[in-house]
């Protein structure tokens, strides 16, 4: 196609309007048009990462293919597109001021002062062009995260206006707002847009085309003032109206011809609109399951929080769509789980997931729960700690090492079953200790892991400090709980799994992750394929 093209997508008036999504639907429309499309994401917090943020703060931390500990809009990203980001993809101001701080100490600056225009804006500018320069991507979609008038987003504000006056018709910039409804004047406002647009402008820039979040329809003479106060043409103003799923967007965006105004303005031949076949048959197959009766899961975990377990909801939610079913996920708060109320607490569900986690609050009840399910034969998925637990239960219960645990809760117990690596011992930064990113495994053949794969190659990825200790492996599998999954480098343990029940799978890697809207994750669909078998009886076998 030539020169790379950059999108900008900037939000105003409010947080939380879903740039994340807008920026995933374009990013869907012009790979379906052909184009080799990625989206970045810059957040304009000083952590150099969110790896060290409890998810309480900025929702679950994503981790890329490469190792990157990243922020959780990169799993819309790859979710919606398909695609595989990297650390390239999400970076943070302390990253920036990292990297010009170190140039500045290493001498790269030649003495100069350092100041954020031009030395941090350059910076910006370089890790947005890196992508297209490097990767040669047909277009980067670039997502600043927090709202125009920020103090913090400045900066790139200013990397924007220089980079559009320099890429003229290549560079474009895609602004979100929201229309609020006054209930009592029974009219939607469109004065926090004009107002928002009148401050991209004070920073010298002029957006191209306008989102809007809306609950309500958005008529022809609203869109006209908006377009006529904002400096914006007509049809480059979008309904952006809540959907009852967040994967309608793309089609919603098509209907009104985002990409096609976008490909006209960046000066693209448009062409006919794509059919989006594969996207709009997986809508319909949800249209259906999301009609039938819920099967319910539950996710045990310590974060009360829709947005901790991010991938977790929708990796579950797809492998429910493509199980025909609608799925409910009932969180259940492990730190309040005890033996006297587990029962109560799990009494219904078809199935449990016992989550991933740092630390020791909400431990036990998660063992609790795991003890519960194994005792009950409900079908169980533990992911990472959630794995961890199974394998601690496990132990106390049926090793009977009463005192088993992972190092991280008890540093002296002589059944650590779950122990630290011994080079990573010494190691004190809180950043960057942990076995992050893709790694290889191999699943045993004989296995329900294997059954869910169907192939003995895999690869998944990580975000854990400790391991699965070798040392009692013979012991779990000569009491049937069997390691299906393991590094072949490393030989460290990845998938346990006790096959004489209906479905008990840990996994110390984090699959939700790699769960995409048109390639579900196949554990996932497996699990929630036993948890409906479960809630029903299993189908009569075909005489
Ligand atoms: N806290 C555990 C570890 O570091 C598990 C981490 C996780 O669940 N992601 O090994």
């Amino acid at each position: 196609m030539g020169e790379t093209k950059y999108i900008f997508v900037t939000g105003g008036v409010a947080s939380s309007l879903g740039k994340g999504i807008i920026s995933s639907s374009i990013g869907k429309l012009l790979q379906a048009r052909g184009y080799n499309v990625t989206i970045q994401k810059f957040d304009p917090y000083i952590n150099i990462d969110p790896g060290t943020l409890n998810p309480y703060e900025h929702g679950e931390c994503y981790v890329t293919v490469d190792g990157h500990e990243a922020d959780l809009d990169l799993g819309h990203y790859e979710r919606f597109l398909g695609i595989q980001t990297t650390k390239a993809n999400n970076i943070t101001t302390g990253r920036i001021y990292k990297s010009v701080i170190d140039k500045e100490r290493r001498g790269d600056y030649l003495g100069r002062t350092i100041q954020v225009i031009p030395h941090i804006t350059d910076e910006i500018k370089r890790n947005i062009k890196q992508l297209g320069n490097k990767y040669k991507f047909d277009f980067v979609i670039t997502e600043i995260g927090g709202t125009v008038g920020d103090i913090e987003s400045l900066p790139y504000l200013e990397s924007i206006r220089q980079l559009k006056w320099e890429l003229g018709k290549d560079a474009l910039c895609v602004h979100l707002t929201y229309v609020p409804y006054l209930a009592a004047a029974g009219e939607l406002k469109t004065k926090p847009t004009q107002h928002s647009v009148k401050e991209l402008q004070s920073a010298g820039i002029q957006p191209d085309i306008l989102v809007l979040r809306t609950e309500h329809k958005l008529n022809l003479s609203l869109r006209k003032k908006v377009a006529l106060f904002c400096n914006v043409d007509e049809n480059a103003v979008i309904e952006n109206i809540d959907a009852p799923t967040i994967y309608e967007v793309p089609i919603l965006m098509q209907e009104q011809g985002l990409d096609a105004t976008i490909l006209r303005k960046m000066g693209l031949p448009v062409g006919d609109t794509p059919g989006l076949g594969p996207w709009r048959s997986f809508l319909e197959r949800r249209h259906k399951a999301e009609s039938t009766t819920p099967i319910h899961i539950a996710l045990v975990g310590k974060y009360d929080l829709q947005d901790a377990y991010k991938s977790i909801r929708e990796a579950l939610s797809q492998a429910g769509t493509y199980n025909d079913r609608k799925i409910s996920v009932d969180f259940v708060n492990s730190e309040k789980l005890t033996d006297d109320n587990v029962e109560g607490a799990l009494k219904g569900m078809a199935g449990v997931l016992i989550g991933p986690g740092f630390g020791e609050r909400g431990v036990a009840g998660k063992i609790v729960a795991v003890r519960y399910a194994r005792t009950h034969d409900i079908p169980t998925f533990g992911i990472c700690l959630g794995m961890q637990c199974m394998a601690v239960e496990f132990a106390r219960d049926v090793l009977g090492y009463a005192d088993a645990n992972s190092r991280e809760m008890d540093e002296k117990t002589p059944h650590n079953v779950i122990d630290i690596m011994e080079e990573q011992k010494s190691i004190t930064n809180m950043g960057g200790t942990m076995r992050l990113g893709a790694y290889e495994c191999i699943v045993k053949k004989e296995s329900k892991a294997y059954e869910a794969y169907g192939k003995e190659h895999i690869q998944e990825r990580h975000r854990h400090r400790y391991e699965f200790n070798n040392h009692f492996r013979n012991e779990y599998e000569a009491a049937g709980m069997k390691c299906v999954g393991v590094n072949p480098e490393s030989d460290l343990v990845e998938i346990i799994e006790i096959p004489t029940l209906k479905w008990f799978i840990g996994t110390q890697f984090h699959p939700e992750y790699s769960s995409t809207v048109l390639k579900p994750h196949p554990l996932f669909l497996s699990f929630v394929k036993a948890a409906i078998e479960n809630a029903e009886g299993a189908p009569e076998a075909e005489s």
